[in-house]
């Protein structure tokens, strides 16, 4: 592949709009290597772990399931496939809460492990990829289930879709604190992470990928340089970004590189760019060079409220309890658990839920650090607010119309728009939840948006409906007709055929009469003619 020049602007990067510098409490979980854990009895594995549409579940209660296996399909196009990340039985499908902000119950397969670990066949492509087609790789990530693993969860192989991309970024920046999963995973799989990232940019036919990492991890950043300098080909370079929050969301990444404004409520393909992070990068790694489907992912465990800090390799589906006890379990004066770093991450009432595809970081907190306040005080209008957000949104203004729930408002002030990182409430000196707010009200508007496109669905079905039952009535109506038309033809024609015969037979009556009485006449003239 040739390496073209990055496109940013005069070769500078740009400076991020907005945003804060955090103490970013990594060294808490890096001093140690990735661990892996013991297998646990029960995994719990949600059918919904991706945006999209629930997987279709392809198993049953009681069967045996093979480690690898297929449990669930991807519903639509846009949806993943779930594997079995154990060999074991099959328990139960049921609903059971699932690690989401809205903190609601989903359709979970539950597999009771047989602790013999044995794997579904697997036929590995390995280097094979760069002469297979775009298409059939692309089916190969969607069978695998992967999706982007830095914590959004969008089906890679839809993603993988856009065409036109000159350059593929990888995202290592990992900005939020506490979040250490990738700057691991780049220091001890930079091979790996690369060689995905290489088959990305076979898929999407890129002809440069730039690896963003931010400047406090220079471990990940020799270690990416290390392999960058050993694969040899110029088709990788690093781009060393300043630190700074929130540098590594895709948009913000994308202009801070590029000098460019990915333009509201249109992709990054636009640009010729496509972003993924580092860990789908090596998910793709494995599904393409080991058969493996998405069925582990890394995961900081870390906070004070925590014993031991570290990352672990965890299979998806064990129960975050058990994630918590093999780093040495709660200290005594821990708080709240969340799922996520403090400033995106939501808080969790329960840690019987499953590790899933996006559970990046599962934070402690003491109840000295504690991140959600329970009471806030007014807004003052100072507007720090403002200055913080990276997406110049105006937050005290989103806040004042989330809270009178006025709709249209939200919507004219551009509340999708919203990133969801926390920084206007970091900053908010009345310390208002204002996220918080944001997520309801969104919540609140796809919902009346689902409720209203579901009763359009349902008018529409009821005028369909009422077309159909017209239409079979006229035809039957029409039909009727017809018969009746027929029958009345019949009829007539049968009078017709009676009155003919009628006739027919006077006339013969008549003409038999007429022929008796010349007879008679002939008879009496020959008669009188002999006497
Ligand atoms: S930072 Fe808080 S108090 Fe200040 S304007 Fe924004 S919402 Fe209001
Ligand atoms: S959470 Fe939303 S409104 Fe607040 S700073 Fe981030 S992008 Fe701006």
């Amino acid at each position: 592949m040739t390496q073209t020049k990055a496109f940013n602007v005069e070769g500078q990067l740009s400076k991020l709009d907005g945003g804060l510098k955090l103490t970013a409490f990594k060294q808490l979980s890096t001093h140690t290597a990735i661990s892996s854990m013991e297998q646990c009895k029960q995994y719990i594995i949600p059918l919904q772990q991706h945006i999209g549409v629930i997987s279709q579940p392809l198993v049953k209660n009681g069967e045996r399931v093979l480690k690898g296996q297929m449990l669930a399909k991807p519903g639509d196009l846009l949806s993943a496939a779930v594997h079995a990340p154990i060999s074991g039985i099959v328990t139960d499908i049921k609903q059971h809460t699932i690690p989401h902000a809205s903190g609601l119950s989903d359709l979970c397969v539950f597999i009771e492990n047989d602790f013999k670990d044995e794997w579904v066949v697997r036929h590995p492509i390995g280097d094979k990829y760069n002469q297979t087609s775009s298409s059939n790789m692309r089916k190969i990530i969607r069978d695998s289930g992967i999706v982007g693993l830095g914590g959004a969860a969008f089906p890679s192989s839809v993603k993988q879709t856009e065409m036109n991309i000159k350059t593929l970024i990888l995202n290592g920046v990992e900005c939020e604190p506490y979040i250490t999963c990738d700057d691991v995973l780049m220091r001890e799989y930079a091979k790996e992470v690369l060689s995905g990232a290489d088959i990305i940019g076979h898929i999407i036919k890129a002809r440069q990928c730039l690896i963003a990492i931010e400047d406090n991890k220079p471990e990940a950043i020799n270690a990416i340089q290390a392999a960058i300098d050993s694969d040899g080909t110029d088709f990788f370079r690093i781009e060393v970004i300043p630190t700074k929050y929130p540098s590594g969301g895709e948009k913000q990444l994308i202009q801070i590189i590029t000098g460019k404004e990915v333009p509201k409520g249109r992709y990054p393909a636009e640009l010729g760019v496509l972003c993924h992070n580092v860990a789908t990068a090596y998910a793709v790694h494995r599904a393409v060079h080991q058969a493996e489907p998405l069925i582990s992912r890394i995961v900081t465990i870390t906070g004070h409220g925590v014993e031991q800090p570290q990352n672990i390799n965890v299979l998806i589906g064990t129960p975050m309890q058990d994630c918590i006890e093999h780093c040495g379990g709660y200290t005594d004066n821990s708080d709240e658990l969340i799922m996520g770093g403090p400033m995106m991450g939501f808080s969790l009432n329960a840690d019987d839920m499953p590790v899933i595809k996006a559970t990046n970081c599962l934070l402690v907190t003491t109840k000295e650090e504690s991140i959600f306040k329970s009471k806030h005080m007014p807004c003052i209008r100072c507007g720090k607010c403002v200055e913080a957000c990276p997406v110049r949104l105006l937050p005290q203004q989103l806040y004042w119309y989330a809270s009178s729930q006025n709709i249209d408002r939200l919507v004219e002030h551009n509340l999708f728009d919203c990133i969801e990182c926390g920084c206007c409430a970091y900053v908010c000196p009345s310390d208002i939840p204002l996220v918080q707010y944001y997520r309801y009200a969104k919540t609140t508007i796809w919902q009346q948006e689902r409720e209203r496109s579901s009763s359009d669905i349902s008018r529409e079905r009821h005028e369909a409906h009422q077309l159909r039952l017209e239409k079979i009535k006229r035809e039957r109506e029409e039909k009727l007709r017809k018969k009746r038309e027929l029958l009345k033809k019949k009829a007539n024609d049968t009078a017709n055929n009676k009155t003919e015969t009628t006739n027919d037979s006077k006339q013969s009556v008549i003409a038999e009469a007429v022929a008796r009485a010349q007879a008679k006449k002939s008879e009496r003239n020959k008669n009188s003619e002999s006497k």
